[in-house]
């Protein structure tokens, strides 16, 4: 028997992505990956949360993180976090900040929050593919958030109602964006605020990349910018996600949202329905490691992820033939590459994998209606420089191979 025919409606959107088959391919040890998106795990502070770990788990401790705990998050984690966004120009409360098993968790509960079957949310054309992911399950309609609108607010609210629903929020990473690396100048950043304004619609700011900037000067997020405005995080439309993810380690699944506390208060509930809370034990062992080591941390990150992406660019600029060209990021973990028009980013991964055992990520996957198949996503952050430099030699003959000149 079959119990698909009474899978709910919310599941159609729920797709496995056509890449993934191919990325299955990249377990042989000879293939050089620039399709992961995730931090190299040499870099993990595991002695650090070796220390943290055995102290969370000692007698005196282990009455309370082997124990459930209240569902906003740990105080201590959540007071950091406040110490934290004070850094970035954010002045808040720990009753401002849910922790949330990674920030993936809060995309889910934000579409939750926000959406109704036909509304609209606003997304980056391309976006990050787990937030689609997320969003889908709750039968959204999308449509473009382009810094340089290319059409006005009243357009897309009218295209909006069209459809059966209403804009509801804008959702954006303006640091290091996965999967282009782009990230928005302030004029862009005030440009969002302004429609969010005129639209009246939540501003969701996903930060996974932020703290990872390895050259230039860092711009205010959007919610410092609008809290300049207001002069207050509870007049504030900006959601603020956070995550640990890329900073100390994935594996434990601790991320945050900073928020206006009516926001937060519903997305506590939400927590509490789902899951109750975020696991104890991860949250203080990433309480303890944050405030031993955060800023060490992230300033050996940006010295080694920088060198890599700076052997990318560098490789690109030898190697790749003229017609095609791509991002350049000053942080984060990607960069994007255009071929010119009329190729297949998905045809040129087969075809990169069977010859010259190199991959990426064909990038028409983070276009929600799947179109600019002419694009790649390369990551830096998993290879060294020897490595990198080997691997975009070997695209450059894989595009050589199929006619890119
Ligand atoms: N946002 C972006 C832009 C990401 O790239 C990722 C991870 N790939 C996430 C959110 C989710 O990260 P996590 O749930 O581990 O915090």
């Amino acid at each position: 028997m079959s119990l698909t025919n009474l899978f709910a409606t919310r599941t159609e959107g729920m797709k496995a992505s056509e890449i993934r088959e191919l990325l299955k391919l990249l377990d042989q040890p000879e293939i050089i990956s620039f399709a992961g998106g995730i931090p190299d795990p040499a870099l993990f502070p595991r002695e650090a949360f070796a220390r943290a770990m055995a102290r969370a788990v000692s007698a005196e401790a282990a009455g309370t993180t082997l124990q459930y705990a209240q569902s906003e998050g740990y105080l201590p984690l959540r007071r950091w976090i406040v110490g934290y966004m004070a850094t970035l120009g954010i002045t808040c409360t720990p009753e401002n900040v849910l922790i949330t098993a990674g920030s993936q968790q809060a995309l889910d509960y934000l579409g939750k929050l926000f959406i109704d079957p036909a509304d609209t949310a606003l997304v980056g054309w391309p976006t990050y593919l787990g937030a689609l992911g997320a969003f889908n399950a709750y039968q959204p309609r999308y449509d473009r958030l382009d810094p340089v609108a290319n059409r006005g607010p009243a357009e897309i609210a009218a295209d909006a109602d069209a459809a059966g629903g209403r804009v509801k929020f804008a959702y954006l990473s303006a640091d290091f964006a996965n999967p282009t690396g782009v990230t928005l100048d302030l004029a862009e950043r005030e440009a969002v605020l302004d429609m969010a304004e005129t639209l009246d619609i939540a501003v969701i700011e996903d930060a996974a990349y932020q703290a990872l900037r390895y050259s230039g000067t860092a711009y205010p997020p959007l919610l410092a910018i609008e809290m300049a405005r207001k002069g207050d995080l509870e007049a504030c439309r900006t959601i603020y996600c956070g995550s640990f993810s890329k900073t100390l380690a994935p594996g434990l699944r601790v991320g945050w949202v900073v928020a206006a506390k009516p926001v937060i208060g519903q997305l506590v509930l939400m927590k509490q329905a789902a899951d109750l809370q975020t696991a104890t034990l991860n949250q203080v062992v990433t309480a303890e490691v944050a405030e031993e080591l955060f800023d060490e941390h992230v300033a050996t990150l940006r010295k080694v992820y920088g060198a890599r992406l700076q052997a990318m660019l560098a490789s690109l600029e030898r190697h790749m033939p003229k017609s095609v060209s791509w991002t350049r990021p000053e942080g984060g973990m990607f960069i994007w590459v255009h071929l010119p028009e009329g190729e297949d980013g998905a045809k040129l991964l087969e075809r990169a994998l069977a010859t010259e055992k190199v991959a990426f990520v064909p990038g028409n996957a983070f276009f929600a209606d799947g179109s600019n198949r002419n694009t790649l996503r390369l990551n830096f952050s998993m290879s060294d420089e020897a490595a990198i430099d080997a691997g975009i030699q070997r695209l450059a003959r894989v595009m050589d191979a199929a006619g890119i000149r």
